[in-house]
């Protein structure tokens, strides 16, 4: 298990990596704390503005109900099977 004096080497690390690589989010330049390291080789940014930015980029999709198009489809089946 790691204690916290290993948690603070650990993230200090990160950070010295993080700042000779130019890692920082692309909106506020924060360096990405280390837990949000993932996130920011995909996305260029720290968790808070992935999180955020992808919020407003994609909206929750409207789904249409699905009985609208199950109904659709089931009306030919039946006119042609009478
Ligand atoms: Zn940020």
């Amino acid at each position: 298990m790691m204690n916290k004096d290993d948690l603070e080497r650990r993230d200090a690390a990160w950070n010295h990596v993080a700042r000779r690589e130019g890692y920082a989010c692309a909106v506020c330049g924060e360096i990405p704390p280390y837990g949000e390291r993932e996130v920011h080789f995909e996305t260029g940014l720290c968790g808070y503005h992935a999180y955020t930015l992808k919020k407003d980029d994609k909206p929750p999709p409207y789904n249409p109900p699905l009985q609208a198009t199950e109904r659709q489809a089931a009306l030919p089946r039946m006119t042609t099977s009478i």
